[in-house]
């Protein structure tokens, strides 16, 4: 572990090889456009970080579920108060759906307002007519268009400025009273085919927006059972974009370097208004609250472990198959250095058929250290199939299978899934096949609408809260 002995900084990344880059064919303008995001206001505050990072804690040590959702690849289209809402509509009503099956807080985080940048398995494509183009790299690089694949730097500053739109419509919707879901209007369970399944959920709707009634009534919500009525959304990305991410990575003053406390807000980076001495600071993304880093990307000596070990936002790591054992426990050590329970979050995802094969020994790996990361399952990506007219899609019994088995492995070994991490939309579409509307095969090209990654539509992530709620309820 030598090589990590070496001081970090916003850049040292660039010291290291990395995996997924991207290069553009103008260097300038790269840069000029990197000053500008540099001189940006920061889209989250290190306060906000700080609550997080205190409730990821509860959730590494049990007393608090984590919900992790949206879409694999947002698109600046999607930057429309219509998608806006029906994203948080789903994640709020699965959440409160969760909590009420599992009698834990949920502490929810959107893939939302900056899921823009994607890794791809080639950094080439063929188009529909044959010829050979640079792949769909994600609308902060480059179009979804065929004709216009040059990654063109100008794109990151409008991910800045549709991360900023999309995080100031959260905010106003939750500060407006979107998250009071207590009406059971709000619930349209008209899409489960099968009536008895439909009344089970519509009773377990009743008895929530009931006793949300009754709380309300003598004066409860309040204080005793706070994530039941005011809502804390923290938003994520995968943290793929280094150059991104390190202009928006900014000091922040310890809190003991001034009277005890944190300044309770960022010091900008560039340029600084009074040099602050590295050691009186802490770095914090504030593009978001909570990063990840890809399956693919998450080598020991990458670049990307390097920027995501000093940074002081909550991190994500994704462990699939090709993960050995004693590089997870590796990882931790790097990204966890001072043993804090819920720093990592190990996104496991490994496909219904593989968890079996996989996890136990990743589970073991980590019960020999002292690190106590948190636990989620990602049941998404290692269940992508093809169907017969080419789309790409996930069966929601695959999904569902994952996470049962996911939560099986980690009681038989003494150790416990604290989340799920799922790729889903508020939207009607028809991506992922299964659970109760019954989409089949046939049922994809009617709203298929995904230029990434298949994503459960609002019903079938509805599905998913009510199966995991009934099951920990049983
Ligand atoms: C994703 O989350 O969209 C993704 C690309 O996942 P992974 O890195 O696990 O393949
Ligand atoms: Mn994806």
């Amino acid at each position: 572990m030598a090589e990590r002995n070496t001081a970090w900084a916003p850049d040292s990344w660039k010291t290291k090889p990395i995996k997924q880059d991207v290069v553009y064919d103008d260097a300038n303008e790269l840069d000029t456009v990197l000053t500008r995001v540099a001189h940006m206001p920061p889209l989250v505050s290190s306060p906000e970080i700080d609550r997080l990072r205190r409730q990821l804690r509860d959730v590494a040590e049990g007393r608090a579920f984590l919900l992790q959702g949206g879409d694999c690849a947002e698109s600046f289209d999607y930057c429309n108060p219509h998608a806006i809402e029906d994203k948080l509509k789903v994640l709020l009503q699965m959440s409160l759906v969760l909590v009420w099956g599992m009698r834990l807080p949920v502490v929810r985080i959107a893939r939302m307002a900056g899921q823009y940048a994607k890794p791809r398995s080639s950094p080439l494509e063929k188009t529909s007519d044959g010829r050979t183009v640079m792949s769909y790299r994600g609308d902060n690089v480059n179009s979804i268009d065929p004709e216009n694949r040059r990654p063109d730097p100008q794109r990151l500053l409008s991910a800045y400025f549709h991360s900023a739109a999309t995080v100031n419509y959260v905010r106003l919707l939750l500060a407006a009273g979107f998250a009071d879901l207590h009406k059971p209007e709000a619930w349209d369970l008209g899409y489960v085919r099968n009536k008895d399944i439909r009344r089970e959920y519509q009773n377990i709707v009743n008895r929530l927006t009931d006793s949300l009634k009754f709380m309300d009534v003598i004066g409860a919500t309040d204080t005793s059972l706070p994530s039941l009525n005011t809502v804390d959304l923290y938003m994520s990305h995968e943290a793929l974009l280094l150059d991104y991410e390190q202009a928006l990575t900014r000091p922040v003053l310890k809190p003991t370097a001034a009277s005890g406390k944190r300044s309770s807000y960022y010091e900008p980076a560039t340029p600084p208004r009074e040099p602050l001495a590295p050691e009186l600071c802490d770095w914090y993304n504030l593009s978001t609250h909570f990063i990840w880093i890809g399956d693919r990307t998450r080598q020991l000596n990458g670049a990307h472990v390097e920027y995501f070990r000093g940074v002081k936002n909550p991190v994500g790591v994704k462990v699939g198959p090709t993960m050995e054992p004693e590089e997870l426990a590796r990882v931790l050590d790097i990204l966890d250095p001072l043993l804090e329970p819920g720093r990592v979050t190990l996104i496991t995802r490994y496909g219904a058929g593989k968890i079996d094969q996989f996890l136990p020994a990743h589970i073991a790996a980590v019960q020999k250290t002292e690190h106590r990361p948190v636990w989620c399952c990602d049941p998404c990506h290692g269940n992508t199939t093809t169907a017969p007219s080419g789309h790409k899609t996930r069966s929601f019994d695959a999904i569902m299978n994952e996470i049962t088995a996911n939560m099986q492995i980690h009681q038989k070994l003494g150790s416990r899934l604290s989340g799920i991490h799922l790729e889903l939309t508020g939207e009607h579409v028809t991506e992922c096949t299964g659970g109760s509307q019954e989409l089949s095969h046939s049922d994809l090209p009617s709203n298929y609408q995904t230029f990434c990654d298949p994503r459960l539509n609002y019903e079938q992530s509805l599905d998913i809260a009510f199966k995991i709620a009934k099951d920990f309820e049983a």
